[in-house]
């Protein structure tokens, strides 16, 4: 079942998480194996498994990803040099847990996007 995601436990409080912010809509906690000195996973709190199956219904949720990104980021102090958010979409993507999910990484120079 898709509310049975381990990230759906995360935002259920059934296993433990770095959690940075929480609200109505999305949860916001740290990687457990973080590629950047800050490294936060924001999801949404009702499990939409990625960006593909988003519907218009889902546009408040996914706004709401962006602009607690921006805070968390601002937050964490890394705003003025700059970061990154980025969405991994099924296979192709390189997506491993099927509850969408919004990388923001920085606190270091992240390089270009992609190895060429
Ligand atoms: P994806 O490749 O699906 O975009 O990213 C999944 C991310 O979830 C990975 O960066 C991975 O380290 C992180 N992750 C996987 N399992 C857990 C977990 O149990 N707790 C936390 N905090 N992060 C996790």
């Amino acid at each position: 079942m898709p509310e049975d995601t381990i990230f759906a436990r995360i935002v259920r409080g059934e296993i433990p998480a770095d959690i940075v912010y929480r609200d109505d809509l999305v949860t916001a906690f740290r990687d457990i194996h973080p590629i950047a000195p800050t490294h936060v996973l924001i999801v949404p709190n009702r499990v939409i498994p990625t960006l593909a199956d988003a519907t218009a219904s889902d546009e408040a949720v996914l706004g709401r990803m962006l602009r607690v990104a921006a805070d968390i980021a601002a937050g964490e102090g890394i705003a003025q040099d700059g970061y990154r958010v980025m969405i991994n979409c099924r296979d192709h993507g390189g997506q491993e847990v099927y509850h969408l999910h919004l990388h923001l990484l920085g606190g270091r120079p992240l390089g270009p996007m992609m190895r060429r």
